[in-house]
């Protein structure tokens, strides 16, 4: 099926100033998250494909030189905007690179038709390289909304690449962009694929990033930056499964400190707040890796210690006690001693133990240091058999 080309041309530029408006008021709301930059690219999208639509009746420079400038640009714009969604700093002078080149090429070579017409497809293809290469660099791990980029960029590309071959083979005649014909028709169409792909796939991918963001958000505590009680207790039930299923030790230690209402009420809630910040850099820098802690309540923090039995985690205990006591918290020109009390459950948990039960068990043994006059630790007395 042959269309009219400039027809097309002109669909395009609809469909990307109509998706260019709705992300740039998108956008309006959220400054930096790359959808204004996204739709500043559609916009230049559309314009160039209006300089298309005039091929023949206006002056090559604008409809050849300006159109394929402004196309390289856009183009720029949807490597920016990719670039911003993901929080990464934008190096414009290096992404204008391109468009600039564009410009000077189709300025020295708008006379000629087959030089000009291979340096406008060069630009775009370097163009559409770098573009799935950040999309491949930087969307890879988060959701599939980078998939939409590359797929755009690689159909754009093989669109070149088809143009290219058909310069190369002595084709170019058939190409301007007023004549209508079935290679036309392809290359010029697979213009709507890319408007389309290049603006969903931005527009999902601030979506994908901003649902990234509210998980983790839902996930940390706010003061401290470590799991808040939500995400411990999801963590504790996949160690204390792992952990039966594997049949190794696992060690809950619930930690509390002592005396914390009276750092609030001598020096003031934020001399508290930066007691909690400074215990939880303290006890997430002291743990191993495969150790998790998270803030389980006001001034108590859940330790999770996978294969590790009573003596293991009795030793990391007094690492920690030994490590607070080493380094009080700092706030302004207050230093502020603090220590705390430990509840431990240590054992391989038996079908039927939850993280409820076993974090009761951990309490427990964290009331009786706490009756016992506090600064110390205590173990859950084991199950009998
Ligand atoms: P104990 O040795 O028996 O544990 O005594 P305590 O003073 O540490 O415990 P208590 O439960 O009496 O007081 C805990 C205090 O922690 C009360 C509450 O106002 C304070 N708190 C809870 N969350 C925060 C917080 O986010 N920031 C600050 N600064 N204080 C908090
Ligand atoms: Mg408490
Ligand atoms: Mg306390």
């Amino acid at each position: 099926m042959i269309f009219n080309t400039p027809t097309i041309f002109a669909s395009v530029a609809l469909v990307a100033l109509i998706m260019a408006v709705c992300l740039i008021l998108v956008g309006q709301e959220h400054k930096r998250d790359g959808m204004r930059t996204g739709g500043a690219g559609l916009f230049a999208h559309a314009l160039a494909y209006c300089c298309f639509t005039l091929y023949g009746q206006a002056p090559l420079w604008l409809t050849y030189g300006v159109g394929n400038t402004l196309l390289a640009l856009a183009l720029a714009f949807y490597a920016a905007s990719l670039l911003r969604i993901h929080g990464q700093p934008v190096p414009w002078s290096r992404i204008f690179v391109l468009p600039v080149l564009m410009a000077v090429a189709l300025a020295a070579l708008i006379d000629t038709r087959e030089p000009r017409m291979f340096a406008a497809c060069l630009v775009l293809i370097l163009q559409c390289l770098l573009i799935m290469a950040w999309a491949w660099r930087y969307a890879r791990h988060a959701g599939r909304a980078h998939l939409l980029l590359l797929l755009g960029g690689g159909i754009t590309l093989i669109g070149l690449l088809l143009r290219v071959a058909a310069i190369a083979s002595g084709a170019a005649a058939e190409l301007p962009y007023d004549v209508s014909n079935l290679r036309q028709t392809v290359s010029v169409s697979i213009g709507t694929v890319t408007v389309m792909m290049f603006s969903l796939g931005l527009v999902l991918m601030a979506k994908e990033k901003t649902e990234t963001a509210l998980r983790e958000m839902a996930l940390r505590d706010a003061l401290t930056g470590i799991a808040n009680r939500r995400a411990i207790i999801e963590a504790c039930e996949r160690e204390i499964e792992r952990a039966r299923r594997v049949g190794t030790q696992l060690s809950i230690a619930l930690l509390d400190i002592d005396h914390f209402k009276r750092i609030n009420d001598s020096h003031g809630h934020l001399a508290g707040d930066a007691v909690l910040r400074q215990a939880a850099g303290l006890l997430r820098q002291r743990l191993r890796q495969s150790d998790e802690v998270g803030r389980y309540g006001g001034e108590e923090f859940l330790v999770l210690l996978p294969d590790t039995g009573r003596d293991g985690a009795l030793t990391v205990i007094d690492g920690l006690r030994g490590a607070v006591a080493a380094q009080p918290a700092v706030f302004g020109d207050l230093v502020l001693p603090y220590r705390f009390s430990a509840g431990l459950w240590c054992g391989v948990p038996a079908p039927g133990d939850s993280s409820d039960s076993l974090i009761a068990h951990a309490d427990a043994a964290l009331y009786e240091v706490k009756a016992a006059g506090r600064d110390g630790v205590s173990v859950a007395q084991p199950r009998l058999a």
